[in-house]
């Protein structure tokens, strides 16, 4: 029958062998002299920094990213100090100048009086789990930024829109102020695709949008893609006749681009119909009901003959 060996019987160097055959990377260090006793001799294939040169803790937090020495190292000395088990994840400095993130999980060990003896623990290479996260953090940013901006044109979406518009309502609301909507629609579009092109089209759609961007300059100044060929401009504290005169500033700055479409039965060029409204609002006024109404005139813009400014009544 085979004797399984007690604890005192293993050699030192099997856990010597056990400890340094591992990734994870062992240490410990002497609480009564803060000094490294002990670190595997796989730090340096990880960092590049022999284990004769980790002596003191200064070595450990000297050889740690900047911008997470103060948080790490006040954290592990608070929690050893208190006898607690922790954990920690930082960027260690590496001989060459890089950086690799580590998480470093430290056990505190007692003596028989209850008095800290000492901390051993394992340092964990997480870069790639790092990285993963930095990715998928990313990932997240640009998914939010999609989920409220145009695909195409760059300019924010329906979605945005909505939100914008209820927040400058209640703002316009509350301040007993005017604020101004203008929309777009480009002449013949259907027309514009069939001549040149959906890619062509697509083109033309950014440029539309760059041009209406431009045109309207205040801070809280807002163009949204509203639909297809529509868009639409939010303008805080503006009356109509300053929207007007902002809506007559879009239709020069379109013409200007001077953008053939040969098909147009109003011009050669690209021209907009644009539909612009103001309002005071009150408790009684939905912001809907304005957006129906701003595009009404639009509407009446294409049937008066397009290449025209509707407003009020
Ligand atoms: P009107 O002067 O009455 O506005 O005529 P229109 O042809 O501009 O209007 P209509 O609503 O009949 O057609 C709009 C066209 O816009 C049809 C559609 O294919 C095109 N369109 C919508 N979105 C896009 C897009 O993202 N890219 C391209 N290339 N075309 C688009
Ligand atoms: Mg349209
Ligand atoms: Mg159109």
């Amino acid at each position: 029958m085979t004797r399984h060996p007690d604890d005192a019987e293993i050699d030192s160097t099997v856990y010597k062998t056990l400890l340094e055959s591992t990734k994870a990377i062992p240490w410990k260090i002497d609480w009564s002299t803060m000094r490294f006793a002990y670190i595997g001799p796989q730090i340096e294939s990880l960092l590049g920094w022999p284990p004769s040169t980790w002596a003191s803790v200064e070595d450990w937090a000297a050889r740690m990213h900047p911008d997470d020495r103060e948080r790490v190292v006040n954290f592990c000395v608070a929690q050893s100090q208190a006898g607690t088990d922790h954990e920690a994840d930082y960027r260690a400095l590496t001989r060459d100048g890089g950086y690799v993130w580590i998480r470093d999980v430290v056990h505190v060990v007692r003596n028989d009086n209850g008095d800290v003896d000492s901390l051993v623990g394992f340092m964990f290479d997480i870069s790639e789990r790092k990285k993963t996260e930095e990715e998928l953090a990313t990932l997240q940013k640009e998914l939010e930024e999609l989920s409220f901006k145009d695909g195409l044109t760059g300019v924010a979406n329906r979605r945005m829109f909505d939100s914008i518009l209820d927040l400058e309502w209640t703002r316009a609301r509350r301040n007993n102020q005017s604020l101004a909507l203008i929309m777009f629609d480009i002449d013949y579009f259907k027309q514009y695709n069939d001549r040149y092109g959906h890619v062509q089209g697509d083109d033309c759609l950014k440029r539309v949008a760059q041009t209406l961007g431009s045109a309207a300059t205040r801070s809280r100044d807002f163009l949204a893609r509203f639909g297809g060929e529509e868009f639409v401009l939010v303008l805080p504290e503006t009356d109509e006749k300053a929207a007007i005169k902002i809506a007559e500033r879009c239709r020069h700055l379109i013409f200007k681009e001077q953008i053939a479409h040969e098909t147009s039965p109003v011009s050669q060029i690209l021209t907009v119909s644009i539909g612009v409204g103001a309002i005071v609002p009150t408790l009684q006024d939905e912001p809907l009901r304005f957006v129906e109404e701003v595009d009404k005139r639009l509407y009446l813009a294409k049937q008066q003959g397009r290449n025209r400014i509707v407003n009020g009544p």
